[in-house]
């Protein structure tokens, strides 16, 4: 079977003290004297250097069986085991593996000067080991982590591929990379200072004016790092990245609690900055609206996250994209996805449903002598749909959505009512040391009930993360653990500010799905707030839409049907979308460009 299939043991989860040894007794060759199951310690000659413990398990790729065995991964009872047949299709060597039995990257996405790069696929999957590769944090080993290969091999190796001429700059050490991290809450624990101090120490172009400027952060300069608000920080970390003179950017997700004009005005930034001079610009996104914006060329990654992860040669950001919705991807001849994600072409109609959940009058409120005044107009909020929020940061959404759970009182107009709310803030901050099966099931007393198990464990992916500490998940696993907590609990009105933050494509899928058969099962009601308006256009029935002058003056219109409201929301952006002509994807317009200006004379911005 050699070579065909991967076995990735989870060092964190393997316990043989506790399962005595489950794998070893039940694998198939082991039963008939071959040594394909192994402890790493009779593996590894005495004084050889490994990972794990030497009573942890040692899996041989080449005697073991494959996928369609799987003895051991049913019996391992800490879920540490997982085979996998690698796709035929795979003719490579991987680029590297972690080790025996670990993570392998197969492929490397190539840099290339004066463009910007995308990389998109799910999470775990490789790309910051790609990354780490292409910065020269990781030397690659071909897979070959026992007899690890020189440079002059690995060169070889990519020979006529798009990759040489970086790798041999890098070799030399001629490479500089600058980065900005994925997860921009954590800045605040590596740096104390002032946000003027983060961007001017940095500055080595000398344009940290002209950036400052242009993502709106002059008013945070000289606030304490650790009292901005999310959406401020990755405005601050790109600006720290992008003043900084390097051969090499790498900008892991862009988008996380940025509005939609901020996206666009970060995508414009990136690009301009790769247009001046040499500089190769290589992205992650998640939001593919954006990513479309933003790349020149993309990398799908695919295979299965914690196990393995391809990274494709380079396609057209357009057929990446559309190859990636439909779950096949064409020159690889690999399918990565049973369904493909599909856009609705015309606005749906509008529900007839007229059942009313809280009807209200005219509210209005203001903190304080001229700070900022929200002003809503008269609505209804009906039951047992999904109504979407879109508007830029600071508007006043949370400011509303206080006044409907009776937490703030309006300073004009009054709600008889005040519902039950269940509410997810934008900036998850469940990190207390407790395990994850622990805290949902203090959350609902349906917590492990098959209907539980379907309705929400199931669809956010909960399973393999519920024996994991809150304080140990990542950004994405996180983001899922409080949207199930969110629907878990009985409420009128489930209230998500910011779903999609660090979710994946395929999780924001997920949660999507999750979040739409919760309201419809339930006859509940949800409000969601987002800025990635595939994620909007894919959940919403209704679109309430919030204008006005961030931080001083919001607007709130009534909620209106889908069409309407995406022409309101983006006639105030200046931005219009068209349709992918071969799967129907909105993709945004060119500003000035032909379709752009037919578009806004027709006044429609979204389903044209
Ligand atoms: P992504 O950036 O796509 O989320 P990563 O490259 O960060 O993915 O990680 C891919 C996989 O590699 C993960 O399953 C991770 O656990 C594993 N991994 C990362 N670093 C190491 C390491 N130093 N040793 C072993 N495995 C690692
Ligand atoms: P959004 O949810 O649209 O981001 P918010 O309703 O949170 O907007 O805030 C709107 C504006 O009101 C922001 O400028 C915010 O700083 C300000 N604000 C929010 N709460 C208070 C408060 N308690 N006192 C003074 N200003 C506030
Ligand atoms: Fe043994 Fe491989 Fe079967 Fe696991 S999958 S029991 S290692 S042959």
């Amino acid at each position: 079977m050699a070579g065909d299939s991967i076995a990735v043991v989870d060092l964190d989860r393997c316990q043989p003290d506790r399962c005595n040894y489950e794998c070893m007794n039940y694998c198939p060759p082991n039963r008939t004297g071959k040594e394909c199951i192994v402890e790493r310690g009779d593996h590894f000659g005495e004084d050889e250097p490994h990972e794990g413990g030497d009573d942890q398990i040692l899996i041989s790729e080449e005697i073991c069986l494959g996928e369609s065995c799987g003895i051991c991964v049913e019996k391992c009872p800490f879920d540490a085991i997982e085979i996998i047949n690698l796709p035929q299709e795979l003719d490579e060597n991987p680029t590297h593996r972690y080790g025996e039995n670990a993570f392998g990257l197969y492929g490397l996405p190539a840099p290339e000067s004066g463009t910007v790069t995308g990389i998109l696929g799910p999470n775990g999957i490789g790309k910051t080991t790609a990354v780490r590769i292409l910065a020269g944090e990781i030397e690659p080993n071909l897979g070959r982590h026992a007899d690890a290969p020189s440079w002059d091999e690995v060169m070889d190796a990519y020979r006529g591929t798009e990759l040489q001429s970086y790798l041999a700059e890098l070799r030399e050490g001629d490479v500089t990379v600058a980065r900005k991290p994925q997860y921009v809450d954590k800045i605040p624990n590596s740096f104390s200072g002032i946000t003027r101090e983060l961007i001017e120490g940095v500055d080595e172009r000398g344009v940290a004016d002209e950036i400052t400027e242009r993502l709106d952060i002059r008013p945070v300069l000289d606030q304490p790092i650790d009292t901005l608000s999310g959406g401020e920080l990755q405005r601050v970390a790109l600006a720290a990245t992008l003043v900084r003179d390097a051969d090499f950017y790498f900008l892991d997700e862009i988008t996380p609690y940025l509005d939609i004009g901020q996206r666009v005005t970060a995508s414009r930034l990136i690009q301009d900055l790769a247009a001046d001079g040499d500089r190769s610009m290589l992205v992650v996104e998640h939001d593919l609206a954006v990513l479309d914006l933003l790349a020149d060329s993309i990398h799908v990654a695919y295979g299965e996250p914690s196990a393995y992860g391809v990274i494709t040669d380079p396609k057209s950001t357009k057929s990446g994209i559309n190859e990636y919705l439909s779950g096949y991807l064409d020159n690889e001849n690999m399918r990565i996805r049973q369904e493909a994600i599909e856009f609705e072409q015309h606005a749906p109609r509008v529900a007839s449903n007229t059942d009313t959940l809280v009807e209200y009058p005219p509210l209005s409120k203001s903190y304080g002598e001229g700070e900022f005044s929200l002003d809503i107009e008269a609505g209804e909020i009906r039951n047992n749909e999904v109504l979407g929020i879109v508007g830029p940061n600071g508007i006043g959404k949370s400011t509303f959505a206080k006044m409907l759970a009776g937490k703030l009182d309006p300073d004009e107009g009054s709600l008889d009512t005040t519902l039950d709310i269940s509410y997810k803030p934008q900036y998850v901050d469940i990190d207390q040391p407790m395990r994850v099966d622990a805290f949902l099931s203090s959350i609902t007393d349906q917590f492990g009930s098959s209907y539980w198990e379907t309705e929400i464990a199931q669809p956010l992916q909960l399973q393999r993360i519920m024996e994991q500490n809150l304080t140990d998940l990542s950004g994405g696993e996180r983001q899922r653990v409080a949207i199930a907590a969110c629907l878990s609990k009985d409420a009128d009105l489930y209230l998500l500010d910011e779903p999609s933050a660090h979710l994946d494509v395929e999780q924001r899928v997920l949660a999507t799905r999750a979040i739409r058969r919760y309201t419809e099962n339930h006859k509940a009601t949800a409000m969601v707030i987002d800025h990635d308006i595939y994620m909007i256009d894919l959940l919403a029935d209704r679109l309430q839409v919030f204008d006005g002058q961030p931080a001083e003056h919001g607007h709130a219109g009534q909620p209106v049907g889908m069409r309407e409201g995406m022409n309101e929301f983006l006639a105030n952006l200046d931005v219009t979308f068209r349709r992918d002509q071969r799967t129907g994807r909105p993709r945004i317009n060119k500003p000035g460009s032909q379709k752009d200006r037919e578009q806004k004379n027709a006044g429609e911005y979204y389903y044209a």
